[in-house]
């Protein structure tokens, strides 16, 4: 039995005072001993207050990307031994904002996820199909690019999560059908199969991302192959993220 992960990608929002209150009233409203793996997502400059807000919680603390080099001259990015030298157990990779608005492909995705492993952090990697691409029938060739041209061998999944975004759902209100999302999580879930083997499959959790509101997490995260929720709008909001989390807990 997966158990559920429901993480919340901030993503470039708040400042550190409204960060920290976010942590602070999310910690209050989260009911103790939730059974669900939890973590939030901050922009960089707010990493070390949400850190230091959340000490002694449950939720860990993860960084919206990382750069594949360990240091020097690569002005402006952030080594993964930086995030963890923050207080970082997690880092999220591949985010569509990033392959589609920042350029990032599939062959830096898997130097980010290598070095990340190698600093010690936990991965959530993100794949997920354009519009387009669903329209034109393509959604099981992208992820199947998205998969095997980043993960294999080299790569231990045991510390690594994949979260589905279909692009054409983020931030847009649109919703995957608890169908659509099954769909491309067991589709996935073979690819892993294939690529490692049964027990790698079957013990990867893979999360589901893309408008997910209180009001919707429950039935989403009911699907048999959907082991959590990635959310962002929704996250920024304490009562709504809560009511994702105890979707989670409910579902089953
Ligand atoms: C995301 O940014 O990963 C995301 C799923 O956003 P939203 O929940 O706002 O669609």
């Amino acid at each position: 039995m997966r158990r559920k992960f429901v993480a919340g990608n901030w993503k470039m929002n708040l400042n550190v005072a409204k960060a920290r209150a976010l942590a602070e009233g999310l910690q209050a409203k989260i009911a103790p001993g939730v059974p669900v793996d939890l973590a939030v997502f901050p922009p960089f400059t707010m990493l070390s207050a949400v850190g230091e807000a959340l000490k002694g919680s449950a939720i860990k603390l993860g960084a919206q990307n990382c750069y594949f080099e360990a240091e020097g001259a690569f002005t402006g990015e952030v080594a993964p031994g930086m995030l963890v030298d923050v207080g970082c157990e997690l880092v999220l990779i591949g985010h569509s904002e990033r392959r589609h608005i920042l350029g990032e492909t599939n062959a830096m995705l898997k130097k980010k996820i290598v070095a990340a492993l190698a600093a010690g952090l936990k991965v959530i990697y993100c794949v997920g199909e354009k519009l387009d691409e669903r329209e034109a029938g393509r959604t099981e060739a992208v992820l199947h690019q998205q998969i095997h041209e980043v993960l294999g061998p080299d790569i231990s999944l045991s510390s690594v999560v994949i979260a589905y975004e279909p692009v054409w759902a983020i931030g847009t209100g649109k919703t995957a059908t608890p169908d659509q999302a099954q769909e491309a999580h067991a589709y996935i879930r073979r690819e892993i199969g294939t690529l490692y083997n049964g027990k790698a499959a079957e013990t990867l959790r893979i999360q589901y991302g893309g408008s997910v509101k209180a009001s919707n997490a429950r039935e989403l995260m009911s699907q048999p192959d959907v082991d959590g929720a990635l959310v962002g709008g929704a996250s920024l909001k304490v009562e709504e993220f809560v009511g994702i989390i105890e979707g989670a807990a409910a579902a089953r």
